[in-house]
């Protein structure tokens, strides 16, 4: 079956989320299959955002992506990999849709990165390589 990397970044840790984040994505019927909090480290980062590196937003984003705990689940499931970027909404949470974990529990902070609580894979691939960076094999 599917697999998708989900992370529940710094702000959604520090806001004590991770419980009603979880809760949805269990609530849809996806399964659980690991769950770990730790703290991510530059060099984790910079492999997960390699497509990142060298934007505007890179040093910022790493910056709060160290900036306290990240809880990292890996969900199980058909088509999770979209239907957990339903769940979350999109980019910006002062936008993303009421019903989704960003349009319900996010906005602006005036901050130079989106503050916007969770991360999802976004292909097939993506998954397979993210879930390696942050589970290991
Ligand atoms: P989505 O794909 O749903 O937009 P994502 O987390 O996959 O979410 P990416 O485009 O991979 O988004 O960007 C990674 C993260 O970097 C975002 O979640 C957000 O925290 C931050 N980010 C992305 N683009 C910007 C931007 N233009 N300005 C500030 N922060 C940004």
């Amino acid at each position: 079956t599917e697999r998708t990397l989900v992370l529940i970044k710094p702000d959604g840790v520090r806001r004590n989320l991770t419980g009603a984040i979880l809760a949805r994505v269990e609530a849809k019927g996806y399964v659980l299959a690991e769950l770990k909090k730790m703290d991510a480290t530059r060099e984790l980062l910079e492999a997960h955002y390699a497509e990142h590196v060298g934007k505007p937003f890179y040093e910022p984003l790493v910056e709060f992506m160290l900036s306290g705990p990240i809880v990292a689940a890996v969900f199980e499931g058909q088509r999770v990999i979209e239907g957990f970027r339903s769940l979350a909404g999109t980019t910006e949470p002062t936008t993303a849709a009421p019903g989704t974990i960003r349009g319900d529990f996010g906005r602006d902070w005036g901050t130079k990165v989106q503050q916007n609580l969770v991360h999802g894979s976004d292909s097939a691939e993506s998954a397979e390589r993210e879930i390696g960076i942050w589970f290991g094999n």
